[in-house]
């Protein structure tokens, strides 16, 4: 496609490319759209506080806040450790985990992943106790996260990130539900401005991203939504841009309003008029954004698709 070096309102803004929420693993963030993965918002509230708790004479809710922020990794803040229970050790999470246990440093052979779900064990941060998943410590009483989904098993005391769980996508997003919706078709949470203004494909977010290949619906940095409705990461749609690349790597459309791009080549064209040689010359196009099959007369500065104006075609 074609190369411009001054590209018309960057997609800083957000104008062009619609943002999807985000996503992540225990809890995904969301950028302008939003969902993550991880959590669920109805069933935090069930935390087993009923317990008297060996703290003397703090109340309920006093023992429950102790420690609130203060403790965790660098993905969380949770005042628990899990014991994994594919190798029985001890991490603060789930990510400490995979990095740990997929590090260079691990034989080949031994590598893998934390199976999430099958999480039993965690450890209180505040009084040490191992037990089974839960809110609210056995033995201190203290709320081991304050967003705690018991599907996903997964805790998270810091509520700025708005995590919910999502049962279509099965997994605790960020973001908001109130913010964002889940779209059957698409399979994924998105955020809710894209609700009519989304093209939908069928499993758009249950692939990888065409750029660094991670997979799209369990990433934990933002996602956004192509106008052709194809899903890649803001961050390698930046990188692309960055190396002049507008064109969707899946299908080829542009990847943003081109206009102001397509207006300055009309200009640059008419300012350089092609040897008479080549007056009569014609090529036949294919134009990546409308699909229509044309002739059109040869120009070195670009081939412009009759139907729609744009100059992202390719010859044929
Ligand atoms: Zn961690
Ligand atoms: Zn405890
Ligand atoms: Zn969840
Ligand atoms: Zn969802
Ligand atoms: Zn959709
Ligand atoms: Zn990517
Ligand atoms: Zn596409
Ligand atoms: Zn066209």
């Amino acid at each position: 496609m074609v190369a411009m070096s001054n590209h018309p309102e960057s997609l800083d803004g957000g104008k062009q490319v619609k943002q999807i929420g985000i996503i992540h693993h225990d809890a995904v963030v969301t950028t302008s759209c939003s969902n993550s993965v991880e959590s669920s918002s109805g069933d935090c509230t069930s935390a087993s506080t009923g317990g008297t708790g060996n703290a003397s004479g703090a109340s309920a809710s006093e023992r429950l806040e102790k420690g609130h922020l203060q403790y965790g990794c660098s993905h969380y803040r949770r005042r628990c450790r899990i014991r994994a229970p594919c190798c029985n050790e001890i991490f603060d999470c789930r990510h400490c985990h995979n990095e740990a246990k997929n590090s260079m440093d691990v034989e080949s052979l031994h590598r893998h992943d934390l199976p999430r779900h099958e999480l039993q064990l965690i450890i209180c941060s505040l009084c040490g106790t191992e037990q089974e998943v839960r809110q609210a410590c056995i033995n201190c009483g203290v709320s081991m996260g304050k967003y705690f989904c018991e599907t996903c098993k997964f805790f998270d005391d810091d509520t700025s990130k708005q995590n919910y769980h999502c049962n279509g996508c099965g997994i605790c997003r960020t973001g908001g539900q109130e913010n964002s919706f889940h779209c059957y078709k698409c399979g994924c949470c998105y955020s809710i401005t894209l609700k009519d203004s989304h093209l939908c494909v069928e499993g758009a977010m249950h692939h990888d991203c065409p750029v660094c290949f991670e997979y799209l619906f369990e990433s934990t940095t933002d996602v956004t939504v192509l106008p052709c409705g194809h899903t890649i990461h803001v961050n390698c749609l930046k990188e692309m841009q960055h190396h002049l690349q507008y064109a969707c790597p899946l299908c080829s459309k542009s990847v943003c309003d081109m206009s102001k791009v397509w207006d300055k080549l009309d200009k640059a064209i008419a300012a350089t008029p092609m040897p008479e040689f080549y007056s009569n010359k014609m090529v036949g196009i294919l134009c990546n954004d409308c699909g229509a099959h044309s002739d059109v007369p040869f120009h070195v500065v670009g081939r412009k698709c009759p139907n729609c104006r744009s100059y992202n075609t390719r010859q044929k």
